[in-house]
């Protein structure tokens, strides 16, 4: 498909929809074939921080589900995934670093519920060390929930995670680069993925030509906290997945929504927010996004937001009466719309 489009292009036709009525005509066989390679879409829910210690911790032990109120958005979605922010295991030895989450083994009944996969790749899942680390992803692999951004040793941590729907290869990566460091992987340490830009370049090719990937989408942990925009290390190293070949960059942990870019026709979230996070007090903390994209074999089609409101206890719950984002191929730049969600 690219390669017609280009073509059509370079012959001054326009754009490419508007030549399906005269296809007949001017383009060269096999383009009106073209318009349907595409294949059938194919939807994604991608939701920010996911911490299901403390107060969410405490909810699920007396039996409530924190993601009860977004169950219908998220049950709708061919994939879902979420940056999980804590370490889910019976044991481990804090390290010694600002705030560490540690949830039972219990929560991950609710992971199981509502996600196909989560990123392990950010700056908690190592809180308790690289033995409770293994353990979560035991437990993830025996809950079958996907993990990518992280493994049982480096290899793992960078090998994509394959999600196929309706025929379509949707290769998952993940990145953390905020600290500390020594939660990385290591050619016999489990861990998580850093983003080191050779490296990162070289995962993304590989996610294509070694995994037979239609779709690459890196999920970072990146940028600096509680700033509404993204920083310049955010902007270059999208750019630079975009231009080894990712479809999308999406991201989190500034513990806020970040501003959204295109690049090349693609786009970039730099962040979605908290989703499930308690003790934040201020509003921008308490908010975050679903977000949902609709993919094919070209990459984004489109994708849409549905804002999320965190309560004192940290569940979410939709406000689809709030202004929220959209974006299509067509345009390539983000408008407000209000989402529309299951009632
Ligand atoms: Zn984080």
């Amino acid at each position: 498909m690219k390669r017609h489009t280009f073509a059509a292009q370079a012959l001054g036709l326009g754009h490419v929809r508007n030549l399906a009525a005269c296809a007949a005509f001017v383009l060269p066989a096999g383009f009106a074939a073209a318009q349907d390679d595409a294949g059938e879409p194919v939807t994604l829910a991608i939701v920010g921080d996911v911490m299901l210690a403390d107060g969410p911790g405490k909810s699920i032990a007396r039996g409530r589900d924190p993601l009860a109120p977004f169950g219908k958005i998220l049950a709708e979605a061919d994939i879902r995934v979420a940056n999980l922010e804590c370490v889910i295991a019976a044991r481990g030895i804090a390290e010694d670093k600002p705030f560490t989450f540690l949830a039972h083994p219990r929560t991950m009944a609710v992971v199981k519920r509502h996600f196909d996969a989560v990123s392990v790749a950010n700056n908690h899942s190592g809180d308790f060390g690289a033995a409770a680390f293994a353990e979560m992803l035991d437990r993830l692999g025996k809950a079958k929930v996907g993990a990518f951004g992280g493994g049982r040793d480096l290899a793992e941590a960078h090998a994509p995670l394959i999600v196929e729907r309706k025929g379509l290869r949707i290769a998952l990566l993940g990145y953390n680069e905020f600290f500390p460091r020594s939660f990385e992987a290591d050619a016999d340490k489990p861990g998580i993925a850093w983003s080191e830009d050779e490296q990162v370049r070289r995962d993304i090719i590989q996610a294509r030509e070694v995994h037979g990937a239609d779709v690459v989408i890196p999920f970072m942990h990146w940028g600096i906290e509680h700033e509404p925009l993204a920083d310049a290390r955010q902007r270059a190293l999208a750019r630079l997945m975009i231009d080894a070949g990712a479809d999308a960059v999406i991201g989190g942990h500034p513990h806020v929504t970040q501003d959204v870019e295109s690049y090349r026709g693609k786009p970039i979230v730099y962040s979605l927010g908290n989703f499930v996070f308690d003790s934040f007090t201020d509003v921008d903390n308490n908010t975050g996004w679903l977000l949902r994209l609709e993919l094919d074999r070209h990459g984004v089609r489109s994708w849409n937001t549905v804002i999320a409101r965190m309560d004192g206890q940290g569940t979410p719950h939709p406000r689809p009466d709030l202004p929220a984002q959209c974006w299509d191929r067509e345009t390539a730049e983000a408008r407000a719309c209000m989402a529309q969600v299951p009632r």
